[in-house]
């Protein structure tokens, strides 16, 4: 028996979209067609992904006007220069503004192909269709689309919200491990930053999501997105609450920067990033010592890293950290632990605090 999709609403007046998580979406073509209803379909994808999933979107759009991008595969395909070839494309097959774009993969195609959507003709529909499990419970929801400059990670894009989310659960038994590590941290963030009932249930299911079990994974998948949505609802364009979600961002981006992008995946530099975070809570005493071990056991648990490598030094964390976007008038604001399930953006800390957490490189 089919067991019928989750959905989760994101609520945006006239911007609402439906999430829509199950095992095998993508096998149903009636629940495609039904949420995307264009004429004519755009798919864009990359070289490892198309391969794998592109045959099943095509299959059900049999009878419209479909094409197909295909992006190599990586983050440094994330620029403008690689969005050239999808305007070709639809321009060369007279794409109007009522055509949809559907974005195939994971956070990098998401976000390319959600600002080619928000810049083709001047904006036309987008859906997401996201292959990693870090798409599913972060980049695809929410709207924020863009590349990276060669000066800097996502400094061009929009805000442009999709109209759908399909998030088929199958398609995460062919993600890397590493990969699916990757996006756990993420899923771990949700629940330190504001989900202590969320928090409770990984730590008792954290060996079974590890290993793939659907029934797991669901779960976990409807509840991030739940977490994420509400935060959107309440700020869409990151005017203060939304900044919340990036618990453990600010170190992990002075990692992934120190290292050379590409040595730490993003979501191993933020769960040391995360476990830097509670380890300067407990410094400035708003976590107890046990709570911050139950953070960092659950992200080791997931398989992540839960220290910065050693030789970054405290120095080179500042210049990094120096650059964050949250930064207000020279003050380093930091998303930190009021208590489990309850974070807080702040630059009213001890300096101490940091001092010591640096210079330990979080040890
Ligand atoms: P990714 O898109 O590079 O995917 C990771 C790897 O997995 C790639 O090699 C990809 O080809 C492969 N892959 C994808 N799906 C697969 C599948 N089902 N089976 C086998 N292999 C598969 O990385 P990501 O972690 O999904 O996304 C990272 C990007 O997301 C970054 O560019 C980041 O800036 C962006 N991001 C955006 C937002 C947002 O709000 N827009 C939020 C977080 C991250
Ligand atoms: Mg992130």
């Amino acid at each position: 028996m089919k067991d019928e999709p989750r959905r989760v609403d994101v609520a945006l007046g006239e911007r609402s979209y439906p999430i829509i998580i199950g095992r095998g979406l993508l096998d149903d073509g009636e629940l495609l067609r039904e949420h995307i209803p264009a004429h004519e379909v755009m798919v864009v994808s990359n070289d490892t992904v198309a391969p794998l999933y592109l045959d099943r979107l095509a299959s059900a759009f049999g009878t419209r006007r479909f094409a197909s991008a295909c992006l190599p595969d990586g983050e440094g395909e994330k620029r403008l220069e690689s969005m050239l070839p999808v305007f070709d494309t639809m321009l060369v097959n007279g794409f109007s503004r009522d055509c949809r774009i559907i974005a195939l993969g994971g956070g990098v195609i998401g976000d390319l192909a959600g600002f080619v959507a928000a810049t083709y003709q001047r904006g036309v529909d987008f859906v997401q269709v996201p292959t990693t499990l870090l798409a599913m419970v972060d980049s695809s929801v929410g709207g924020k689309t863009g590349v990276n400059h060669p000066r800097g990670k996502n400094m061009i894009g929009a805000f442009h919200q999709p109209r759908a989310v399909i998030a088929d659960l199958a398609v995460l038994d062919t993600l890397p491990v590493r990969e699916l590590r990757a996006g756990m941290a993420e899923v771990i963030k949700y629940a330190l930053l504001g989900d202590h009932g969320f928090l409770e249930w990984l730590e008792a299911h954290i060996d079974a999501a590890m290993a793939r079990d659907p029934e797991a994974m669901a779960f976990i998948i409807e509840r991030c997105c739940r977490n994420k949505a509400a935060i959107v609802t309440a700020d869409e364009r990151e005017s203060g609450q939304r900044a919340l979600l990036n618990l453990g961002h600010t170190f992990g981006h002075a990692i992934e920067g120190a290292r050379g992008y590409g040595d730490w995946l993003h979501g191993e530099a933020i769960a040391a990033g995360m476990c830097m975070a509670a380890r300067m809570s407990t410094r400035l005493g708003w976590i107890s010592p046990a709570q911050r071990d139950r953070a960092i056991d659950l992200i080791r648990r997931a398989g992540l890293p839960v220290r910065a490598p050693d030789d970054i030094g405290a120095a080179r964390f500042r210049e990094f950290m120096a650059r964050d976007k949250k930064n207000r008038h020279g003050e380093l604001r930091l998303v930190l632990l009021r208590d489990l399930g309850d974070a807080t953006v702040t630059a009213d800390y001890d300096p101490d605090a940091l001092d010591a957490t640096l210079e330990s490189a979080g040890h």
